[in-house]
């Protein structure tokens, strides 16, 4: 116990801080769906280190690859000169993988190649879609929306839609303009100055918010008016998450870019940038080298993302998460008619938002399951609503004893 107090005294004395109430929850290992402390409570995992660990923790597949990969070669040129065989391998897979998603999105009628550019992170996938729409269409001016959430960097906070976390790091980017989300009236603003549009299909961090049915069609729609181009940030909803491998499919609608992130790399951090071979050539010339990465699509996070990817498609995950989340949701709905705290319940597949009528009730009840063993945890831009995503593999068992936990909880917030 002595030596837990000193781990946790050293994380606060060297480690940057974010907040001045971390989980605090002390990692000794994780698996399936568990998160194993040093002090040998184990803790249901219900938001997935958020949206990360789709297909579970420390998948022995995923595990394995890294070990292989790792006795090969780690790190031996910058991104775009050295072919690196799994980079490539990866590289087939997911587009292979996403293009299936744009022709059953459209009923067969998309044609095109897509091409990935690897990086490490969500918010430098947004970096790199963010400027390739100005590169490519040689226009300046971004259109986002209202509470959305793209990133801590520069370039991805100037189109976050909250402002109270951009007014301390102004000036941004110029020339942004933020509509409200799910709003179809207010897409006639987008015009013919816009290079991009960038647009999370479901809302994560503004408490889990599903446009209504019409929007993201007609998003699409005003964008090819006037050529402006769609980039649909998937990190957080992206690998079968919402109950299909791609949130854009639950509305018959493509991107002209697809950003993604978080479960990509099956643990490990890997992100990357899908558009179509024309437009992704804008990198490579006038100047070419003007995006460049050193450890972008790393052969070690290549080869986690590729076992990643194939236990997903294995393992069916995206239908298993609509399977499950629909019972998750049905027993959510009845905590929420039994218990008053809870004003609604939405979201799609395993990703999912609880809201609370008071912001009081989300802390205790966010506390209150912590102490029982159960992580769940807020969102960025609400103080009203509890996250619930957990791993695609969770069993019924796992989820009927999170449902007692939450029960008991409620009873007393
Ligand atoms: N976009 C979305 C929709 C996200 O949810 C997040 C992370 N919560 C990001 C971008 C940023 O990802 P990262 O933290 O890996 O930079």
């Amino acid at each position: 116990m002595q030596d837990l107090e000193s781990l946790k005294q050293k994380f606060l004395r060297y480690l940057a801080q974010t907040s001045d109430e971390p989980m605090g929850v002390v990692v000794e290992r994780a698996e399936g769906c568990w998160i194993i402390a040093k002090d040998g409570r184990r803790y249901l995992d219900f938001i997935s280190g958020i949206a990360v660990t789709n297909i579970g923790h420390t998948r022995p597949e995923v595990v394995q690859a890294i070990k292989q990969q790792a006795e090969r070669y780690l790190h031996t040129m910058v991104y775009g000169e050295f072919v690196q065989d799994v980079q490539v391998a990866l590289a087939e897979k997911l587009v292979s993988i996403v293009e299936a998603a744009f022709k059953r999105a459209t009923n067969g009628q998309w044609r095109g190649k897509l091409q990935y550019y690897p990086t490490n992170s969500g918010t430098e996938a947004n970096e790199g879609a963010l400027k390739l729409a100005r590169k490519f269409t040689g226009r300046k001016k971004f259109v986002a929306f209202q509470n959305s959430f793209h990133g801590d960097t520069l370039g991805s906070l100037s189109v976050t839609g909250r402002e109270i976390y951009r007014k301390p790091f102004e000036p941004l980017l110029p020339d942004v303009m933020f509509l409200p989300f799910g709003d179809v009236n207010a897409l006639g603003q987008i015009d013919e100055t816009v290079a991009a549009v960038i647009c999370e299909p479901i809302q994560g961090e503004a408490g889990i918010i599903v446009p209504p049915d019409g929007f993201l069609p007609a998003l699409r729609k005003r964008c090819d008016e006037v050529g402006a181009l769609l980039i649909l940030d998937e990190v957080q909803t992206g690998f079968g998450r919402t109950g299909k491998w791609f949130a854009f499919e639950h509305w018959g609608i493509v991107p002209d870019i697809l950003t993604l992130g978080k479960a990509l790399g099956g643990g490990m951090p890997l992100s990357g940038f899908l558009a179509r071979q024309e437009i992704m050539r804008a990198f490579a010339e006038n100047p070419p080298l003007c995006h460049v990465t050193t450890f972008g699509g790393h052969p070690v996070c290549c080869a986690a993302a590729l076992a990643a990817l194939q236990i997903m498609e294995r393992e069916n995950l995206p239908e298993r998460a609509a399977i499950v989340g629909a019972k998750l949701k049905d027993a959510l709905k009845q905590l929420a008619n039994r218990y008053s705290q809870i004003a609604e319940v939405r979201g799609k597949g395993l990703m999912l938002g609880l809201e609370f009528v008071a912001k009081e009730a989300t802390q205790t009840f966010v506390k209150g399951c912590l102490e029982r063993g159960l992580i769940v945890g807020g969102t960025l831009h609400t103080e009203k609503v509890v996250r619930i995503a957990p791993p695609l593999v969770i069993t019924d068992n796992e989820i009927g004893w999170a449902i007692e936990v939450m029960e008991e909880v409620l009873r007393f917030c």
